[in-house]
C-alpha cells in the first residue's frame, strides 16, 4: 500500500509514523507512506499558503492553488489505472471507524488531506476530495494528527504489518464486541491470579470464555454496539441479563 500525506508540518507526520510497527513495515517495503509538503507548492515568493477568507471571520485559510498542485503532484507519481480517494481530515467528516479503516485497508493507493489553520478554501475540496474523515466530536489545531491516528489503524490491516496478522482478527470493534481481558507473566500478581481457565491449555473452552468476556465487556462499557453484534440467544440473553444488572444499580444510586 501506498499513502501520500499532504501537509504544511511533514516532520510532524513522519517522525510520528516513522517508528514502531509501522516503521518497521516501512522498512519492510510492505508499506510506503510519505509526506508531501504544501509549502513547496506555493506561488509566491514568501512561500505563503493562507489568506485571508472573503466575507470575513477570524483565522486564516489554506488557498486552494497549493493544495491543487500538491494533489497534482503526487497524482503523477502514482501509477494506478483509477484516481485514489483523497481523504480529508475533517471535524464536518464521517467518523472514523475500525470497520472504515478496513475498507481503507483495501486499496492500493491513499491520498490524506490535512488542513490546518481555519482549514481549505471549499472549491479545491470540492475538486479533488472523495471522503470527508473526522475522528470525534472536537476540533484540533490541523488535520496531521487525525492522519496519523487513521494511517496507523488502516496499516495494521494490511497483511503483513503485524507480526501475527491473526491478531488484527480478534481485536475490540470486530464484530461490534469489544476484545476480552488479556494477562501476562506472572501467574500472580498483587496478589491478583490470572483466571484459571486460561492456564488449562482447554482451546475450545478459553475460545468459550473469552467470547463471553467479550459479550460481558461489551454489555458493561458499550450497549450500544451490542445492537449490531451477531449474538447466540445464550449470548444475547447474557448480555441483556448485564445491562439490566447495571441499569438496576443506577437507580438505586438514585435514589441515595
Ligand atoms: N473551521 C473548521 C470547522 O469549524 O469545521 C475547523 C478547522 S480546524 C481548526 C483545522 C484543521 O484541522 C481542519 O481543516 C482539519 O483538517 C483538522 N481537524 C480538526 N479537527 C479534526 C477532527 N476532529 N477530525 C479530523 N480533522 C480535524
Amino acid at each position: 500500500m501506498n499513502i501520500h500525506i499532504m501537509t504544511l508540518f511533514p516532520d510532524m507526520v513522519m517522525g510520528g509514523l516513522n517508528t514502531s510497527i509501522i516503521g518497521r513495515a516501512m522498512d519492510k517495503g510492505i508499506l510506503s507512506i510519505e509526506a508531501v509538503n504544501i509549502r513547496d507548492y506555493a506561488y509566491n515568493k514568501h512561500q505563503s499558503v493562507d489568506d485571508y477568507p472573503y466575507g470575513g471571520g477570524a483565522g486564516m485559510l489554506m488557498q486552494a492553488e497549493p493544495v491543487y498542485q500538491c494533489y497534482r503532484a503526487v497524482l503523477e507519481r502514482i501509477e494506478a489505472d483509477k484516481k485514489p480517494r483523497v481523504l480529508y481530515m475533517s471535524p464536518q467528516g464521517k467518523t472514523f471507524s475500525q470497520k472504515m479503516a478496513g475498507e481503507l485497508a483495501e486499496e492500493e493507493e491513499l491520498i490524506f488531506l490535512c488542513g490546518h489553520y481555519e482549514g481549505i478554501d471549499e472549491r479545491v475540496l470540492e475538486e479533488i476530495v472523495t471522503d470527508y474523515v473526522s475522528i470525534g466530536d472536537y476540533v484540533l489545531t490541523g488535520g496531521e494528527l487525525p492522519a496519523m491516528v487513521m494511517v496507523d489503524a488502516v496499516s495494521r490491516m494490511v497483511p503483513g504489518v503485524l507480526h501475527n496478522d491473526v491478531s488484527a482478527e480478534f481485536e475490540s470493534f470486530q464484530d461490534n464486541l469489544l476484545e476480552y481481558p488479556q494477562y501476562s507473566r506472572p501467574e500472580v500478581w498483587h496478589e491478583k491470579r490470572v483466571p484459571k481457565i486460561l492456564l488449562s491449555g482447554h482451546h475450545a473452552n478459553i475460545e468459550k470464555w473469552r467470547r463471553e468476556q467479550s459479550v460481558i465487556r461489551t454489555a458493561e462499557a458499550r450497549p450500544d454496539l451490542l445492537e449490531r453484534a451477531e449474538l447466540t440467544e445464550k449470548e444475547r440473553e447474557l448480555a441483556e441479563a448485564y445491562v439490566k444488572n447495571s441499569l438496576q444499580s443506577l437507580s438505586e444510586c438514585d435514589k441515595i
